[in-house]
């Protein structure tokens, strides 16, 4: 029994096996001093006896001085009257469960007011909440990545390419690129060599761009690459290098060295101010239809080389 005051009497004796009988913490101290003045059998189990402690000392770990998540002044107003209770969710520092907890202050039966709390443990529904929020952005990642290259997909890449495209006044340069005669690589070499060249190829060009650029695998032997605030000329350079990594540092593999070349084909503009998303998406599918065609330019001139459209400097008044 662990009332620190002992009450004899049969009605407290009632209500003291109704509060032992519940599956949650049901504790009283004083607002002012932290004294406890009861804790019932649920409380007991998990945290001790409660004679001459504080609510602090007992129910939180290594606390010496009242917590700062304490909710007592939340329970009573300026005038010193009890408040409403006060509902919240909280993860108990000694357990490391978490609990919902339901905090008032009552009329004790000295006349003072006192915290009573009682406590639920909802852990295993915090658990399923956490796991959702994880299984939600795993899923999310999965949708908005290829699998193979772990770049992002080409969703993921033309949404995020949506939102750049708004950025006025902004200089914004596309590159895509193509692996030359892939086919001939998977008939070579098979086809788990032509993805393990897939990753190689992701691996050379993410580890030349810096953390604004964005590395996408538009599909199959094919990639893009958005390049906030840079400049035409500045795309071409970076892109030259990009394709003499490939030449330089091919993929070995079992012994084997297996070379891969690209050609690239590069667009860029200055944005222009756009009104809506569908003009960002209208300036974006422009960019990315120029640098295709210099791209298939740099194909029919024999591969392995870079080609580059016109700067798409008309593109505002061309689309009103
Ligand atoms: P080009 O220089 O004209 O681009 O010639 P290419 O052979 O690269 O082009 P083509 O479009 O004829 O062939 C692309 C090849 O890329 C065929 C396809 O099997 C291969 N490919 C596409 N996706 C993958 C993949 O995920 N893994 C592997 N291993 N191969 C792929
Ligand atoms: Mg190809
Ligand atoms: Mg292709």
């Amino acid at each position: 029994m662990t009332m620190i005051k002992n009450v004899h009497n049969q009605a407290f004796e009632a209500i003291h096996t109704i509060l032992n009988s519940l599956d949650a913490l049901v504790y009283v101290s004083d607002l002012h001093t932290y004294e406890l003045l009861y804790l019932n059998d649920y409380g007991t189990t998990i945290w001790g006896e409660p004679t001459g402690k504080k609510c602090y000392q007992l129910l939180q770990a290594g606390q010496n001085s009242p917590c700062s998540f304490c909710t007592n002044h939340k329970l009573i107003n300026h005038a010193g009257n009890s408040t409403t209770v006060h509902v919240w969710e909280f993860k108990n520092t000694y357990n490391n469960r978490w609990y919902q907890c339901r905090d008032q202050a009552i009329r004790w039966t000295d006349g003072r007011l006192v915290r009573i709390e009682i406590a639920t443990d909802i852990t295993d529904r915090k658990q399923m909440e956490e796991a959702l929020i994880e299984a939600k952005s795993t899923a999310e990642r999965l949708a908005n990545t290829d699998e193979l290259t772990k770049l992002y997909n080409r969703r993921a890449f033309f949404n995020l390419g949506l939102s750049i495209a708004q950025q006025s006044g902004q200089a914004l340069a596309f590159i895509m690129f193509d692996i030359d005669r892939f086919k001939h690589v998977n008939d070579r070499w098979g086809h788990t060599t032509g993805d393990a060249a897939l990753i190689h190829i992701a691996k050379l060009t993410q580890a030349i761009l810096k953390p604004v650029d964005i590395l996408g695998r538009l599909g199959g032997e094919e990639f893009g690459i958005l390049l906030p605030d840079l400049h035409h000329e500045q795309a071409c350079q970076l892109a030259e290098s990009i394709r003499c990594r490939f030449e330089e540092q091919p993929l070995a593999l079992n012994g084997q060295i297996i070379k891969c070349t690209a050609s690239f084909g590069i667009a860029s503009i200055t944005i222009p101010v756009i009104h809506s998303e569908k003009e960002a998406q209208n300036l974006l599918e422009t960019l990315f239809n120029s640098a295709d065609q210099a791209m298939m330019q740099a194909k029919r001139n024999g591969r392995n080389q870079v080609c580059s459209a016109t700067e798409l400097a008309n593109f505002a008044q061309n689309n009103h």
